[in-house]
């Protein structure tokens, strides 16, 4: 069985010519997937042959509703899917002032190891298809009747380590027959993995681009991000600063903030010190605390702040959203995995 909902339409058009149908399927049966069917019998404008042809060779992903969580703070949703195959993911909805944002999972756990992050615990299960991805944007939309005008990969999963999958996804997602969402309304978050950033910048897209930096030295950094120990700092910085001059993107610098570990002053200005010459942003995310974790959350954020805008860097500290509902993600999908 296909998968149709992944292929893009130069694939669905081939398909169609493969079943003798002409080209132009593609285009009515993309719009169709993207608008939320759910079955083939639904696509009225197919022959009832082509219906049935269809339903025999590919099946349409549709994730159902496992969980969803509705904070009563500040109207932010959590869904936790459950997959095809019975595994869940989780997808959040955030209505900011700039426009409703969804936070998208990319993978089913994670294989990176951060030592404060609740996603990676369980280590990676297995990658998202393109289908999946679209899906938690799709059916957010559709479940919560709130339109969405932005999207961030920043739930489950490093999206750079299922870096094909990602790159179909942004392509379905941006599609003008499809939900049109575009590029400089997505954003990407990585732990930094320096070849698939390198790959990135060579495609030149419009999005935003956040490294999750959280310590600018590499004893801290390899000690709460693995992944830094084969590439260190520097190299990531090579890899930030030649993405800027490739793309013309400046990146968002992701930091949470964890109590003795990477609060110092004299980290903030090594923090400055290679954000020279870079134009970058830096985002200081107040630390959830994870139960498994003994990391605990800094008391130093404004601290932190001031010693960065003093080196003439731009800082914001990010607001919270559904304090209330574990809405930093992978705390949902373990929670549910522990009760059941
Ligand atoms: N793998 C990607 C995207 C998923 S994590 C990445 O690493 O960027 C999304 C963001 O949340 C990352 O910046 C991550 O470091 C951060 N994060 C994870 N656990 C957190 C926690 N307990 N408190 C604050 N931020 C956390």
């Amino acid at each position: 069985m296909t998968d149709i909902k992944s292929m893009n339409q130069a694939e669905m058009a081939d398909y169609f010519r493969e079943l003798g149908e002409p080209a132009f399927r593609a285009k009515q049966v993309f719009q169709w997937l993207h608008r939320g069917a759910v079955s083939f019998d639904d696509m009225t404008n197919l022959s009832k042959g082509l219906r049935e042809k269809l339903s025999g060779s590919c099946y349409i992903t549709a994730p159902a509703v496992e969980r969803k969580q509705v904070s009563a703070q500040d109207g932010t949703i959590k869904y936790l899917w459950k997959l095809r195959d019975g595994n869940c993911i989780e997808t959040v909805l955030m209505r900011y002032h700039h426009g409703n944002t969804v936070c998208i999972s990319s993978q089913v756990g994670c294989r990176m190891g951060c030592a404060f992050c609740a996603s990676t615990l369980g280590g990676k299960v297995r990658n998202l298809t393109p289908s999946e991805m679209l899906d938690q944007v799709l059916f957010t939309q559709l479940d919560s009747g709130v339109p969405i005008s932005n999207i961030v990969l920043m739930g489950i999963g490093e999206p750079l380590d299922n870096f094909d999958t990602v790159m179909r996804f942004l392509e379905l997602v941006n599609h003008p027959d499809g939900l049109n969402i575009g590029m400089r309304h997505i954003s990407l978050s990585t732990c930094g993995l320096v070849e698939k950033i390198d790959k990135l910048a060579d495609l030149r897209l419009q999005l935003t681009l956040s490294v999750s930096l959280h310590a600018p030295d590499d004893e801290t950094r390899s000690r709460i991000m693995p992944v830094n120990k084969a590439v260190g700092v520097e190299r990531l910085f090579r890899s930030c600063r030649q993405y800027f001059e490739k793309t013309g993107r400046r990146i968002s610098y992701e930091y949470a903030m964890i109590d003795g570990v990477n609060d110092s002053d004299w980290q903030a200005d090594l923090l400055a010190k290679h954000l020279k010459g870079t134009p970058g942003h830096v985002n200081l995310i107040p630390l959830n605390e994870v139960k498994e974790s003994p990391l605990k959350p800094s008391r130093r954020v404004e601290a932190f702040q001031k010693r960065l805008e003093q080196h003439g860097i731009t800082v914001t500290v990010r607001r919270k959203l559904g304090g209330d509902i574990d809405a930093s993600c992978g705390q949902l999908r373990r929670k549910a995995m522990q009760e059941s």
